[in-house]
């Protein structure tokens, strides 16, 4: 079967939720039998999402391949429930330093290198990547940014030749755009949409369909509007007025006909009938009124809780299994050094330090730990989080006051957290960190072996120092269970205190695996000791 493609390009503002509107498309196709992948196509320079400041981009989502990639990729796996590759994203950056690098080569043999061919051609092929390496029957492409930005029209010149290289009959071209509502004169406007919509037709490309994102409900007129400027038909504009719960977006576009408008477009042949009903019981759920339980979050970029997105998500898949609402306090770790934000960690009912890189606020967290120790608080650390709950338990419990991570303090004499011998050679070479899944075997009598109830299992990692083993003895001597291990015995993947109702850190990121029907062991472990916590039924 000839792949199809759903192109997904933005309009008017950025923020509008296109992601999770290419994610929830993803499903409503994924529930009619198709295989479908995820691709994100990103504007901007960098070579590396992975070294960028989670300020202005949000959280790193790290695959099981070990790709690190934009926090869209997160709403695609979570929504669709697939595990995504590398494939699955690439930006300008990468797209230039390959031809770059082909050009010193002598590859193109001293011809002119330009954007149209050789740019749009290696774009080309990595969105062709997607269906050879996945054999997916559907691919979905999102393209960051919106329409007019500089930045995106190679991308969007590539995906116009795409759809005569396909075939017009095999790509499907959805915008999303944004209602803005004036309220001076009580009304929502459209004009932005249609602007947008000209911008696109001026590089060639008319779309097939319209999600336009209104904080408003929008009158059956103004589709009927935007329809006729935007030469569109009806039934293929779709206005999605904002939800509280994300989770229902899917339950919202099968509503508005989406999914049998796209199987009739594409000429699909459904092989099944979708089934909504765990989608519409977890939304029930989500709306339900339920005891709260309350989080501290210490985090180091607590100011944008994007950065934190899958973390958060994780949070919120586990309370719905629990049965409860989870609210999040956001604490950023280096006010607790100065004495601030103590009264949010101490009315919490659990507290969460999750990963991070670098030493602004470290000792924060490691107080936030030392509290939760001491007043036996459920505590889940990640990655980071575990670290620090390691160097508190040296620190205080094993009275080495000196003991650090090397990442912070190289001349430590009780380095906790250290580099392991063999990376210390590649360190030197720049290449450094643990990215992707890997195994972890777990003890079972443990407090996270009762949360897995498994032998084994797979766990994805973004970090470059490890729990150093010259320690061990010492801290299962007083009360620290290594309750994960690599199957070689050689790395620590979680620690959990003995004498403690959930005190767990894992040197992996559960947030990443976290379903909203399949939440996350630990996170659940946590969320339940949480609620066990406050008496909740
Ligand atoms: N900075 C730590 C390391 O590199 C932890 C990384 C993380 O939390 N992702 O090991």
């Amino acid at each position: 079967m000839q792949t199809k493609y759903l192109f997904f390009t933005g309009g008017v503002v950025s923020s509008v939720g296109k992601g999770v509107t290419a994610a929830a498309t993803g499903l409503l196709l994924k529930e009619r039998g198709f295989k479908v992948a995820v691709q994100k196509l990103d504007p901007y320079i960098n070579v590396d999402p992975g070294t960028m400041s989670p300020y202005q981009h949000g959280e790193v989502f790290v695959l099981d391949d070990g790709a690190e990639t934009d926090l869209d990729l997160g709403h695609y796996e979570r929504f669709i429930d697939i595990r995504l590759s590398r494939v699955s994203n690439f930006t300008t950056g990468q797209v230039y330093a390959e031809v770059i690098q082909k050009e010193r080569h002598g590859d193109y043999l001293g011809g002119t290198i330009q954007v149209i061919p050789h740019i749009t051609n290696e774009i080309k092929r990595r969105v062709g990547l997607v269906a050879k390496t996945t054999g997916a029957e559907i691919v979905l492409v999102e393209i960051g940014g919106t329409v007019g930005d500089i930045e995106s029209q190679p991308f969007l010149e590539a995906l116009r030749q795409l759809r005569n290289e396909f075939g017009r009959e095999n790509v499907f071209f959805i915008h999303v755009t944004w209602l803005p509502y004036i309220g001076a004169t009580n009304e929502i406007k459209t004009k932005p949409t249609q602007h947008s919509v000209a911008a696109l037709r001026s590089i060639g490309i008319s779309p097939n369909m319209i999600i336009a994102r209104s904080d408003h409900e929008v009158e059956d007129g103004l589709r009927d509007k935007i329809a006729l400027f935007c030469d569109v038909e009806k039934e293929a504009v779709i206005a999605m007025v904002t939800t509280p719960v994300l989770y229902e977006v899917p339950l919202l576009l099968e509503q508005m006909g989406v999914g049998e408008f796209l199987v009739d477009k594409l000429k699909l042949n459904a092989t099944k009938k979708p089934n909504w009903k765990p989608w519409k019981k977890l939304v029930e759920e989500v709306r339900k009124p339920k005891p709260t339980i309350n989080v501290a979050l210490v985090g180091k970029y607590v100011e944008l809780h994007d950065a934190y997105m899958s973390v958060r998500e994780a949070l919120k898949h586990a309370a719905l299994a629990r049965g409860v609402e989870v609210e999040i306090g956001w604490v950023h770790s280096a006010d607790l050094e100065k004495g601030r934000g103590w009264d949010i960690v101490k009315s919490a009912d659990c507290i969460l330090v999750p990963g991070g890189f670098g030493s602004r606020g470290i000792e924060g967290k490691i107080q936030a730990a030392k509290y939760a120790r001491e007043n036996k608080i459920p505590y889940l650390g990640l990655c980071l989080g575990m670290q620090l709950m390691c160097i508190e338990f040296a620190r205080h419990v094993l009275n080495h006051e000196d003991a650090n991570s090397t990442e912070f303090d190289r001349s430590t004499s009780y380095p906790v957290i250290d580099l392991m011998l063999e990376q210390r050679a590649i360190a030197d070479l720049g290449g450094t960190m643990r990215l992707g899944l890997y195994p972890c075997v777990l003890k079972q009598d443990s407090k996270a072996g009762k949360a897995y109830h498994e032998q084994q299992v797979d766990e994805r990692h973004r970090h470059r120092f490890e729990f150093n083993n010259a320690y061990r003895d010492e801290f299962e001597k007083h009360g620290m269970v290594f309750s994960g291990i690599s199957p070689d015995g050689k790395l620590v993947e979680i620690s959990e205190l003995e004498n403690h109702p959930f005190m767990v850190g894992s040197q992996f990121h559960p947030e990443f695996l976290s379903r909203p029907m399949r939440p996350h062991p630990l996170f659940v472990g946590f969320v339940k000791a949480a609620a066990n916590r406050k008496g909740i039924k």
